[in-house]
């Protein structure tokens, strides 16, 4: 299994020294709680067993926690992150590239040596990974109905997907790098990463606690001053501060259902969606549709164009274009998706507070507490869209008035739809569903 690095070698450097910085800054925190402060000053001084009993079984724990969290979000940053695979141009690409390095060129002509390749999107109708969008009933969308698509990866890329220029791949649900944890947060380890803040913030707690007040109790008694409790209180308040901050923007950030890149610009952000709506859906002056598959580069459109870009045709056209091209697909495959946008700043991935948050952290609380299960958002297989979409989407649907025509996902009912264009096309048994002719 490939590990997953930045692309700068400082990042790279710093990203492997934070482990070395974080065991002397726990070996240091261990060494003042359990000798200092505990077994020499609580227990042998002052007689309070009880006292630095109760700090040990809560500095073990949190530790406990917090380790374990760590090294299940780093392993999961470094070995699985959630990445889109590479397009077949990335994977050349990135050959020649190597190769070209491994030969000793320099990057600057490398880099001028990479230029001709072509990085716009694939315009072959069964571009790989294509079909999954149109399997789909709602995904965001480019201005011609197609996804988006990253140059860099040459891949499609899908709803809340964005490329990391750290680490040069495509993010799903990406977040952002943290050098803290090894690299880059996204679907895969978000969840671990909050329990990790959390656990660390905890963490910090019992040791500026316990530091805290014994340093109150020697000033008290006009004791002798420990040396170490100083240093470990101003630890202690830095990593309690920056991981608390960290826990408490991740948990809004969780119920709200956003990760740091969706906040970029969110008061003004719109998507565009494909939308499925029945065959035959024609274009109005407030919508354009998409039908997918795509025609083949060379079809010929009702505008007598050779279609040699795989510009999707509009619904206009599809329905006696389908007529006139010869194919052996069965048009029944065929789906049609109206092309529609959001209002500025609708949030499309809020799906209420409660199922926000199970959507991350999972339905129970023993999910919520250990670091074991992936969050429920990490599966893709819905039909209905990559990430369950919330009220935005019935809005949007609403304001174009497509609330009785469109899939599911808005909470209408998707099997209306598929009935719909079954009885269209005569209730024929090979009609039996698009969804069923997934596989
Ligand atoms: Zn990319």
């Amino acid at each position: 299994m490939p590990v997953i690095e930045s692309t700068r070698p400082a990042t790279r450097w710093i990203t492997r020294l934070v482990p070395a910085i974080l065991v002397a800054a726990i070996s240091y925190a261990t060494f003042v709680i359990v000798g200092r402060v505990c077994s020499q000053y609580l227990i042998s001084q002052r007689g309070e067993a009880g006292a630095a009993i109760t700090i040990l079984i809560l500095y073990f724990l949190f530790l406990l926690l917090m380790v374990i969290t760590y090294l299940r979000n780093t392993l999961t940053v470094i070995l699985d992150p959630g990445l889109v695979p590479l397009g077949p141009l990335a994977i050349e690409r990135r050959k020649i590239e190597r190769d070209r390095r491994k030969r000793g060129r320099n990057r600057r002509e490398s880099d001028l040596e990479s230029q001709p390749y072509h990085s716009g999107p694939d315009p072959n109708p069964d571009s790989p990974g294509l079909e999954e969008f149109y399997t789909k009933d709602v995904f965001t969308c480019e201005n011609d109905g197609r996804p988006r698509w990253c140059s860099e990866c040459c891949n499609w890329k899908p709803d809340r997907v964005h490329h990391s220029s750290e680490i040069n791949r495509c993010v799903l649900r990406m977040d952002h790098y943290c050098p803290w944890v090894g690299g880059m947060v996204g679907e895969n380890s978000f969840k671990f990463f909050v329990q990790f803040t959390t656990y660390t913030a905890c963490y910090c707690g019992v040791v500026l606690g316990a530091a805290a007040s014994s340093l109150r109790k020697v000033i008290n008694d006009d004791a002798p001053l420990d040396p170490h409790f100083i240093p470990a209180i101003v630890l202690a308040a830095f990593f309690g501060l920056f991981t608390s901050l960290m826990t408490l923007t991740s948990i809004r950030y969780i119920l709200l259902n956003m990760t740091n890149v969706d906040m970029l610009n969110s008061r003004s952000k719109v998507y565009q969606l494909a939308v499925r709506v029945p065959r035959g859906t024609e274009a109005t002056d407030r919508f354009s549709v998409v039908t997918y598959p795509l025609p083949r580069p060379g079809e010929i459109t009702t505008n007598g164009r050779l279609n040699g870009t795989a510009v999707p045709r509009t619904a206009r056209s599809s329905s006696s274009d389908a007529r006139a091209r010869p194919t052996t697909r069965d048009d029944l495959a065929n789906r049609t998706f109206a092309i529609l946008k959001t209002e500025p700043g609708e949030n499309l991935w809020d799906l209420g507070a409660w199922r926000n948050w199970q959507n991350i952290m999972g339905p129970h609380l023993l999910d919520w507490v250990l670091p074991f299960r992936k969050s429920p958002c990490v599966n893709h297989e819905s039909h209905d869209s990559f990430y369950p979409m919330g009220r935005a989407l019935a809005d949007v649907l609403a304001r174009y008035e497509l609330t009785g025509l469109a899939m599911a996902t808005a909470g209408g009912e998707g099997a209306g739809l598929e009935m719909k264009e079954i009885g269209r096309a005569g209730g024929g048994g090979a009609g039996g569903g698009n969804r069923l002719s997934r596989e």
